[in-house]
């Protein structure tokens, strides 16, 4: 690949990073972004999203009660976090997968609206009585002033057009509406590339923390890069969290309960320089 194009972030030419499952992420030398080179259209991915394969492939586990549970740390998270904003009117949660975030803020007591463009998920959180409607093309998108939050869990890092969406859920915030994101960051995704294959970019990009899965991880940000992009289109640093690691099972589970342990240290004394975090949680608000 001689030319990857430019960072969508900060338009910095991209250095080639490395394949994974076919695909080429470029790395940006100047923001620390690592994002897809070429980013697949929206259309491409819309696509592939439709396809069963991603709600039975490893990302999307194929299995409602499964990824709940091992995502019940991340839910909790964020249903805090609107509790400590005093956020009262509705919410939106913007690829809501399976459920498991629209379910859990429904209880609470929010007015909650889970948006997903995968169908056959779409479906089986409706088949459990959730409040779950077809993401793509949404009215709620075009609105004006219309919700008091957009939260979402592992969601941001999947888009292929940011800014277009950042425009739009701007838009449709009330003033002083809030983004909550939680997603995997480029600092760890970096650590474990350059350890896993010793400083040597021709080698494939590691699998493991299912952070390289292309095509479905069209970027993973750095911090900075993140508040920038947002601070382009409206949206102010609140503040940035330390994400909880996600509960599954067997070695992976053993992984993540170390890394949490170390986390535990490590966040409250380097805070955003920390690089063991897999993903951080951003708090900004409508300007
Ligand atoms: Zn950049």
């Amino acid at each position: 690949m001689d030319s990857p194009g430019p960072c969508l972030v900060c338009r910095t030419p991209l250095a080639r990073y490395g394949e994974a499952r076919d695909h080429v992420y470029g790395l940006c030398p100047s923001c620390g972004t690592v994002q897809l080179a070429p980013m697949p259209s929206q259309e491409t991915l819309a696509d592939a999203y439709q396809a069963a394969n991603y709600a039975t492939d490893e990302h999307g586990q194929g299995n409602a009660d499964s990824i709940r549970k091992s995502s019940r740390n991340y839910y909790e998270s964020l249903a805090g976090l609107l509790v400590c904003h005093s956020v009262t009117g509705p919410v939106v949660d913007y690829g809501c997968g399976w459920g498991g975030l629209t379910e859990l803020l429904a209880q609470r007591g929010h007015d909650c609206l889970g948006l997903e463009a995968c169908a056959p998920m779409v479906a089986e959180c409706r088949r459990r009585g959730l409040r779950v409607e077809d993401a793509r093309n949404h009215p709620i998108l075009q609105s004006r002033a219309t919700v008091q939050a957009f939260v979402m869990c592992g969601v941001f890092e999947h888009l292929a057009e940011p800014r277009e969406f950042l425009t739009a859920i701007h838009r449709a915030l009330r003033p002083g509406g809030m983004l909550i994101t939680l997603q995997p960051t480029a600092p760890f995704a970096r650590l474990v590339a350059g350890m896993l294959r010793l400083g040597n970019r021709r080698a494939p990009l590691p699998r493991h923390f299912d952070v390289f899965d292309a095509p479905w991880h069209t970027a993973l940000y750095s911090l900075r890069a993140m508040e920038k992009l947002a601070g382009e289109h409206g949206f102010r640093l609140v503040e940035t969290r330390l994400a909880p690691q996600g509960r599954v099972g067997g070695a992976k589970g053993l992984l993540q309960a170390a890394a949490h342990n170390l986390n535990r240290l490590g966040w409250p004394v380097f805070g955003r320089c920390w690089p063991l975090a897999v993903a951080h949680i951003f708090v900004f608000t409508k300007r």
